[in-house]
């Protein structure tokens, strides 16, 4: 797990990464794909991570959340070519 600065876009590194995102207020974490973040992003594939980051909430409603990015690791539903 590297901190999400280390990338910048959500189409570097192909796509091929997962973001975890825990809540700093309840503690609960899950998995993002950047091909879900993708189709709900204005910019798509182009979009700044710093962006996602900004607009992440967790489910209990807070907006403080920590984001990670994870390679090698493919979450349940994962399409390793999402178009
Ligand atoms: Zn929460």
């Amino acid at each position: 797990m590297v901190p999400w600065t280390a990338i910048e876009r959500l189409r570097d590194h192909f796509g091929d990464y997962v973001l975890l995102v825990t809540c700093r207020a309840c503690r609960h974490s899950r998995e993002v794909s950047p091909a879900f973040l993708a189709r709900h992003s204005p910019a798509g594939w182009d979009e700044p991570i710093a962006n996602i980051v900004e607009r992440l909430r967790c489910r209990c409603g807070k907006k403080s959340v920590d984001v990670q990015i994870g390679f090698n690791h493919k979450p349940r539903g994962w399409n390793k070519n999402p178009s």
